[in-house]
């Protein structure tokens, strides 16, 4: 394929998925600032005028600095790419670097650096938005030096990691013939199997402390709805979530033995104990109907087939130039070949979003058809609805940004689905935006 064809088809993508992006985010900003004024008649029984409008505000706050951070990734992405910023990082790199190390060193040198100035890029928007944000609306609980020690701690844990499976990858594209992307898809699966292992019980402990729950009301119910779910009773813990964030969730984890549901300790302060039994019903419902599974299967299914076209484009020269890069002629194009690969992809992916988007939403509405029938309806309709509350979750989402971005489907429609009574549907019928909940 020409270079051409490549230059063609990426600016159109960059181009056409920044335009769609803005576009729904201006749509978003919209509608929430023309409902600003009221709380929707469904939840108007059951949500305060004050509490709409400081979700709404934080939907625009959110909201412009999302404009501003899409604009700057696309930007970006045009400087690595035809604007040459890839090229001259690399001729330094080759010219500095690969006499001193050799092959590995300077391909490993070269996905560093990208990885390292990409961070670097995103910092002001991630200390934006925990700083600024997060702390007007009385989210933020992270200091500047929390925040630090994350990083440091998120970077260096990166690149233990990150560092050993590039080099694997990078050896396997170099040695592995015309089939490499088949190894390093199997090494890639074994790699993601084992930090699903791994991460609860070894890195996650690393950033916050989990406690088994220890409430003793709570945890008989808990055993109890266990059993009823057919789960063996362990595996509960209680996580700091407090020390960085007032946004309170749950979630599950892990794999095999290292299974684990995690509630934060801002979730169990909020919730009575049904509703935390209601929660914990939804998320045995993600496990009971094989999500996570699913889930993952799917992606290992989308990186084979990732890998496998870029085992087609690392052999097409035109795919190096049409992005703005000269192949090395006295090294491997190996790291090249994948720089370009993971810059290039996510404006095509864009457009994959929404059908993700809707595999999940109906995937949350079976978890919560599962939470009703092994728990009290109306205990899960209370805590989406105070959830939602407190995480300040707009009630009025653009109904084709919903469409697009929503993970988790939008309050009216999720209490709607509830087969709880009347009364109590239109008591909680304002919940969940649910930004929590997993
Ligand atoms: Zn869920």
């Amino acid at each position: 394929m020409p270079a051409d064809s490549f230059s063609f088809a990426f600016v159109a993508a960059i181009v056409g998925s920044l335009l769609v992006k803005l576009w729904l985010h201006t749509r978003q900003m919209r509608h929430v600032a023309m409902h600003r004024g009221a709380v929707p008649a469904a939840f108007a029984g059951s949500v305060t005028l004050a509490a709409h409008q400081r979700a709404a505000d934080y939907t625009l706050a959110k909201g412009r600095l999302g404009l501003l951070s899409i604009t700057v990734g696309a930007a970006v992405l045009l400087a690595w790419t035809l604007l040459g910023g890839l090229q001259a990082l690399n001729n330094l790199l080759y010219d500095t670097v690969l006499p001193h190390t050799g092959p590995m060193g300077y391909q490993l040198a070269l996905l560093s650096a990208v990885v390292l100035i990409g961070s670097l890029i995103d910092l002001p928007f991630e200390a934006y938005s925990t700083f600024r944000i997060e702390q007007r609306f009385g989210f933020n609980r992270m200091s500047w030096r929390l925040w630090c020690s994350d990083l440091l701690k998120g970077t260096l844990i990166g690149a233990l990691i990150g560092l050993p499976m590039a080099a694997l990858v990078l050896w396997l594209m170099g040695a592995a013939g015309a089939m490499w992307w088949l190894w390093a898809w199997l090494a890639w699966v074994s790699f993601n199997l084992l930090l699903l292992v791994i991460y609860p019980t070894w890195i996650a402990p690393l950033f916050n402390k989990f406690v088994p729950l220890d409430d003793p009301e709570l945890k008989t119910r808990v055993q109890m709805l266990m059993q009823r779910c057919g789960f063996a009773s362990k595996g509960l813990f209680k996580m700091d979530g407090s020390k960085r964030s007032a946004h309170a969730n749950a979630y599950f984890t892990g794999l095999g033995s290292s299974k684990r549901v995690v509630f934060f300790d801002t979730l169990l302060q909020k919730l009575s104990v049904g509703e935390v039994e209601a929660v914990l019903a939804h998320e045995l419902g993600h496990f009971k109907h094989k999500h996570v599974l699913k889930r993952m299967v799917g992606i290992f299914a989308l990186s084979l087939a990732g890998l496998g076209l870029l085992g087609w484009l690392s052999t097409q020269s035109g795919f190096f130039a049409g992005l703005g890069v000269v192949p090395n002629l006295a090294a491997p194009n190996d790291a090249l070949a994948l720089v370009l690969f993971t810059l290039a992809l996510p404006p095509f992916l864009f457009f994959v979003a929404p059908v993700m988007a809707h595999f999940s939403r109906k995937d949350e509405f079976q978890a919560d058809a599962y939470a009703c029938a092994q728990a009290d309806g109306r205990d899960l309709a209370q805590a989406l609805l105070k959830l939602h509350e407190d995480n300040a979750a707009t009630l009025t989402p653009d109904p084709l940004y919903v469409r697009f971005f929503y993970s988790h489907p939008p309050a009216s429609e999720r209490l709607a689905a509830l087969p709880v009574p009347k009364a109590t549907a239109q008591a909680a019928e304002t919940s969940l935006g649910l930004a929590g909940v997993g």
